[in-house]
Order: structure tokens, then sequence, then C-alpha cells
């Protein structure tokens, strides 16, 4: 612990941290900057660019010139090495990735530190994909020596725009397959969490990464993000966050019809059957949410318990919670640590008031923490409601944070219609010893992700996105290459 609190004064000073255009370390050509305050203490960490739509402009000029420059001579072979040693330089530095992320995000150490397997897993598997892009030769219905191909072609620019839960993972699994696939990128990270997002650009430069492939823009959503995302020089946009931010990138796309993909919000169901292992399923329903402070896209907010063994499950979870130790993500020892910013905590407390108020029952949690350990930061109690009915705004909007709304169910069918009664489709976990049960439920729920008698597990190599409202387009597995390519049919009469 001592470690850790000695090497993060050294990290961060609340000095200037420039933004990368084109190769360059820059300032927003406004000269305005944005405080990276750290969300468990509210002290000034760095300070970091303001970018607005100038900045943008000059970063797709960047990007778009090192597409069509020097870029496009790289061979499949020159980007899987790029990748492989920017997945060393990741493995090399990554207690310093992941602490910066701890000071700027709040996700305790521990937890950083563990998605080394799936950051360093990514690199690794877009290096591979890099080498496997081919086309088809087909068979046409022309007489005569008329061959037909299709040959998978870079898409071109890339907009991405990532949210401030994940920094790290966000980012690579945006610019991995970007690089993977000849693109280039210009990435916007959100104005809550920029810090890591810019060592990453530092790492990937030190790489050989040539000028201008990836760029960072700092600044807000409303001002570099939408610009970014209407700029007539981008392909592509690929958008991580809420689903009303997606829905106006959407539209501010129409402009020149770029491509999009969207990975938005989530209000996932949790389902335990009265045949669940109930020993194993308590800290994974549990840590479904509780996990980064429920400030997870695949939070499963619906505890959905068989109700036959719903109150002894349900106390069993609040047991849990109540046991999670909360502090700064620094300290070693921490389950949960701080919420992202002032905003953000209101909006969860507003819910800690709405539940209630409709008549759901506080069965652990329910408050902000106060008073020594937690001044200046935002720290809220593991929360579990119980008496809780499928219209009250707890059980159907996203609170993305860490409160749970437990609901009884009696039969199977019952319990799915419920869990797909929401205008989303992220993710669903069913806990069952029945293997009838877990088919019919892995078959029946509308998840982009579902998990049998696990949670949470997202690798490289498997696809993940939503259906409905949670988005569209898949990060991960074969598909995520699609995202970042186009397919051209080639003819050639030899007649
Ligand atoms: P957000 O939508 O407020 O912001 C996300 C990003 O979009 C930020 O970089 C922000 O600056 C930018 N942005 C905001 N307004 C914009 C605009 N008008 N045009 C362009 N860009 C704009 O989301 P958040 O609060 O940062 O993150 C939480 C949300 O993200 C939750 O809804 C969560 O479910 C979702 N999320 C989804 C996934 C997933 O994979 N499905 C993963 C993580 C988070």
């Amino acid at each position: 612990m001592q470690d850790w609190q000695q090497r993060a004064a050294e990290l961060y000073n609340g000095d200037f941290r420039p933004m990368f255009i084109g190769g360059k370390w820059c300032e927003a050509r406004s000269g305005e900057v944005i405080e990276a305050r750290n969300p468990a203490s509210g002290e000034i960490l760095a300070t970091v660019p303001k970018g607005g739509s100038a900045d943008i402009d000059a970063a797709v000029s960047a990007a778009r010139a090192a597409f069509e420059g020097p870029w496009s001579k790289f061979t499949p072979f020159e980007r899987q090495a790029l990748l492989l040693r920017i997945a060393d330089l990741f493995e090399k530095n990554w207690e310093t990735l992941c602490l910066s992320d701890t000071l700027d995000m709040g996700m305790p150490i521990q937890r950083t530190l563990a998605n080394s397997r799936r950051v360093l897993g990514m690199l690794r598997f877009y290096a591979g994909q890099a080498v496997a892009i081919h086309g088809q030769t087909l068979q046409n219905s022309f007489p005569g020596e008329i061959y037909s191909s299709t040959v998978r072609e870079p898409i071109g620019v890339v907009g991405a725009i990532i949210p401030w839960n994940a920094p790290i993972a966000g980012s690579v699994w945006k610019i991995a397959p970007a690089l993977a696939t000849g693109c280039t990128v210009v990435l916007k990270p959100s104005e809550e969490a920029s810090l890591t997002v810019l060592m990453i650009a530092r790492l990937m430069q030190e790489a050989g990464l040539p000028d201008g492939v990836l760029n960072i823009v700092t600044g807000l959503g409303a001002e570099a993000g939408a610009a970014l995302a209407e700029h007539p020089g981008v392909n592509k946009i690929v958008f991580t966050g809420s689903t009303a931010t997606g829905q106006s990138i959407a539209r501010a796309a129409t402009g020149n019809l770029k491509r999009v993909s969207l990975e938005l919000g989530g209000k996932s169901p949790v389902i335990v059957c009265r045949d669940a292992d109930i020993e194993k399923a308590v800290p994974v329903a549990a840590m479904s949410v509780f996990a980064n402070s429920g400030q997870i896209c695949i939070a499963g907010s619906r505890l959905f318990v068989a109700r036959e063994i719903h109150d002894e499950f349900v106390r069993r979870v609040a047991d849990f919670a109540a046991n999670l130790k909360i502090g700064h993500g620094i300290e070693g020892d921490t389950d949960i640590g701080p919420i992202i910013s002032a905003r953000q905590s209101e909006r969860i407390e507003m819910f800690l008031q709405a539940g209630p108020s409709e008549g759901a029952e506080v069965i652990t949690g329910g408050e902000k923490l106060t008073g020594e350990g937690f001044d200046g930061g935002h720290f809220i109690r593991p929360t579990v409601f119980g008496g809780v009915k499928d219209d009250m705004r707890i059980a159907r909007e996203e609170i993305f944070g860490p409160v749970i709304s437990a609901l009884p169910f009696d039969s199977i069918d019952e319990v799915v219609a419920r869990a797909n009664d929401t205008p989303y489709g992220l993710a669903a976990g069913v806990f069952t010893t029945h293997l009838g049960t877990a088919h019919k439920m892995a078959h029946r729920l509308k998840a982009g992700s579902v998990w049998v008698n696990m949670y949470h597990a997202i690798d490289p190599v498997v696809p993940f996105g939503g259906l409905k409202m949670s988005g569209y387009g898949k990060e991960g597995g074969l598909e995520h290459m699609d995202a970042y390519l186009d397919t051209k049919a080639v003819w050639i009469n030899t007649d």
C-alpha cells in the first residue's frame, strides 16, 4: 500500500499533460484546459487540453495523411509486429498504467491489475488477425472467362469515442483492430478520465507507431465528441457510452453516412433458479453489480430470484455487500472505490431516494458515505433493494451505481418474459444446475451475452455487444474485424 501511494505521488503532480495529434504533443488551439481530478479525494492530478472542433479537424487531417501515406505502405506482418511490440510495452508498464487508471477514475488497483489477461490478450489477438485478412474468389454466373473476387480494405479514418469506466480496455478495444486492419484513429477519451489514454498513446509512439496513425483529442463530449461524430473526413465512428449519446452520434453520422458501431447502456437481469448453487451464486451476483462501484455497462442490476429461495438469497447478497471494503482504490484491500464525479453520484442518490418513495425497501446500503477517509470523494454504500416491482424506476432505468433491485419469480416462462421486458439487451446471467434450464434460458433471453453460472466474462476472441437499445456491432471475435473493413468486388474479363 505504501509503495502504491509513493508511486502515485510521483506519477501526477498537477502538471499539464498535452494531447497527441499527428505525432506531436500539443495544447488545444483555444489554449483552454480541463482539470483531471482524483474521484477518491477531489485532488487535481493534472490538466489536459480542452480540445474543440479545430483540434478535431487537425487530428482528422493527420489521420487521413497517415492513412493515405506511410501507414498504407505497412505490410500486414509489419502491423502485426507493431501490435506485438505494443503488447510487450504494455506488459512492461502494466503497473503504471493501472495506477494511472486507479488515480484517474477510481477503480481499485487490484481490479485494474487483474485486467492484464484481457488487455494484453486483445493486443496479441488483433496482432494475429492482422495477417489473416483475406477476400474470396467467387464462381459467378457469367459465361466466358470473367473472374470475380473480393478484397478486404481498411475502412479509413476511424473516430473512437469512449466512456470513463474502463479507459485501458475501452481504448485498446478500439485502437487494436484499427491497427490490425490498417485504419487510422482519432480517439476522444472521456473528459472524466483521459490521463491513462494519453499514457497509452506514449507507449504506442515508443513502439514505433507512425505519426498520425493514432491521434488523441481530449475534450468535452458536446464539443470535441460532437465535432468528431459529424466530421465529413471520418469514415466510421466506434462509440461506447450511454444510449442517449449513442442516439445523438448516430444522428450526427448521417451527414456523410459514415458507418457507426454502438456499445451502449443496459439493465441486465441476473436470474437465480431454485436449483442454483447458492454458495457460488451469491458473490458472483453481488459483484456483477458492485465491482467498479456499479459503473459497469453489463451490471446485473435486476436480480430475479426464485420465490422459494428469494429471501435467503437476497439476505446473503446483502450480507456480502455490507462486508465489502469501501475506500480509495489505491489501498490494496479496497473492494469498492469512489463514483467518478459529483454529477454521477447525485444521479445515483436520486435513485436511492426514488426506490423507497415508490415502495421499495432498503435491505442494505442506501446512502452516501461521508466523514474521515471519504472527504472530497463520492462513495456510495453498496445497496440492495427488496420489495421491488417491475415498473419502478430502479427496476427499469440504468443507474450505473452500486445498486441491486431484487425481484422474486415463480416460473421460468414468467421470468424470461420479465427479464426481456426492457428496452435494453446487453447481457444476462443465469444460475442453475439444470442443463435444460440453462439451454432454454440462454436461447430465450434477448441479450448480446448470456452467462450461465458465471458473469462478467469478456474475452478478445468472443464477440461482445448489445441488442435493442444497447447498440449494434460487435467488439471481440472475428466479427470485430468486419467493423473496420470494407469489402470490394473485383471483376476481370480476360477475353
Ligand atoms: P456518455 O455517453 O456520457 O459519454 C461517453 C463518451 O461520449 C464520452 O467520451 C463523452 O465525452 C462523449 N460524448 C458525450 N456527449 C457527446 C456528444 N453529443 N457527441 C459525441 N460524444 C459525446 O457515457 P458515460 O457517462 O461516459 O459512460 C456511461 C455509459 O456508458 C453507461 O450508459 C454505460 O452503460 C455505457 N457503457 C457501455 C459499454 C458497452 O460496452 N456497452 C461499456 C461501458 C460503458
